[in-house]
């Protein structure tokens, strides 16, 4: 840090040359964030002062967090759903975990079972909470076997998992089956919804995912990702709002004297963000982005078979994969595990960005 400060010109000049070396969104094909709506970004400054993490000082904004879990918790078919808004899926699995494991305290050596393609903040998760994680491998279409999960599931096992938009190949496991083998066993059953979350309700022919599903006890589900929020804002949804007693540690010289939180400082900016969106979009706007989004998967699984790559699962959202190969210079595609090509077909993936994309492709190999 300097001794003497520098003019806002300067500074802003500095970093408005620092962020253009980040990539443009248009040619990001792989993230799974996007543009926030404009609202998200107009209503930041309105709450930028705003700490949740000391509600007794921001009633309001402490508000807003409650209508953005009762909306969701409407929209996941369980208007009475308890929760906060998290700084994102990492937290919201973690936070989900930590109640499964102080439910089943009697558990000497817990472990959890999530499967193959669980993602890694599982892994941070276990660590953090020395917990067994039990990997169930992939049965059809990159979707968990859920014959291999019951076998895998025992008396040490505290929480099962399932994932609805698998991170790398956009499916959904079966979470009717999954929360059936988690009830049988007595134990937690948490969906990662991080990114379904807010594509599966909008899709034609949406399949069972959320608190409908009888046994389903959390729910990940990410604003910053589908829901066009500034980053970061995730919410951790629970069946019962008492669920979060046991994460309480006391918290004397604040306005509240207790907190289930993991972070102490919260932002309400991303919160009012990502209920401002919700609340003007509404279910109207989010079936008609999604479909965009979808449709814009179809045309790019149809120009890359064209092309010789073959798809490897019929998307069920907007995440789209295929057989390796080369993507032309410039273009931001990630690869899974496996090796195949990722894409992510956010809403800043337009249908002109595919094309151009997809034109990209096609010279590629007249060359
Ligand atoms: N869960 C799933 C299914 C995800 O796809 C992701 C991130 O892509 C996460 C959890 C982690 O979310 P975050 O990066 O917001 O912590």
């Amino acid at each position: 840090m300097e001794e003497r400060g520098c003019s806002r010109e300067e500074v802003i000049s500095f970093l408005s040359g620092v962020r253009a070396e980040d990539v443009h969104h248009d040619h990001i094909l792989s993230s799974m964030c996007t543009i926030p709506h404009p609202i998200a970004i107009a209503v930041q400054e309105m709450f930028s002062a705003t700490n949740l993490g000391d509600p007794g000082l921001f009633p309001g904004t402490m508000k807003v967090e409650d209508l953005l879990i009762r909306s969701l918790g409407d929209l996941m078919h369980l208007r009475s759903a308890g929760g906060y808004a998290t700084a994102g899926g990492t937290e919201s699995n973690l936070q989900a975990i930590r109640i499964a494991k102080k439910q089943r305290e009697d558990v000497k050596r817990p472990n959890i079972v999530v499967p193959a393609s669980a993602h890694f903040s599982f892994d941070k998760t276990c660590d953090m909470l020395g917990l067994e994680m039990r990997v169930v491998p992939y049965g059809r279409n990159y979707m968990v076997d859920t014959e291999r999960m019951a076998e895998m599931v025992d008396a040490n096992t505290i929480a099962v998992a399932a994932v609805a938009g698998t991170t790398e190949y956009g499916m959904v496991d079966d979470v009717p089956t999954i929360a059936k083998i988690a009830k049988e066993h007595d134990c937690f059953c948490h969906v990662d919804a991080a990114f379904g979350g807010l594509v599966i309700p909008f899709l034609e022919r949406p399949v069972p995912f959320d608190f409908a599903v009888e046994g389903v006890d959390s729910i990940s589900l990410d604003p910053h990702k589908m829901g066009l929020s500034t980053i970061p804002c995730g919410c951790l949804l629970l069946r019962e709002q008492e669920m979060l007693g046991c994460l309480n540690v006391d918290t004397p010289y604040l306005t509240v004297k207790k907190q289930c939180t993991l972070a102490g400082t919260r932002p309400g900016a991303d919160v009012a963000g990502a209920y401002a969106v919700i609340r003007h979009l509404g279910r109207e706007g989010f079936r008609s982005m999604v479909a965009g989004c979808m449709e814009n998967t179809r045309r790019l699984v149809a120009g890359m078979e064209a092309c010789g790559f073959s798809r490897v699962v019929d998307p069920v959202m907007n995440v789209a994969a295929f057989s390796a190969g080369d993507v032309p210079a410039g273009w931001k595609v990630s690869h899974t595990r496996d090796n195949h090509l990722r894409f992510v077909l956010m809403p800043h993936v337009t249908r002109d960005v595919v094309e151009r994309f997809l034109a990209d492709v096609a010279d590629g190999q007249d060359e």
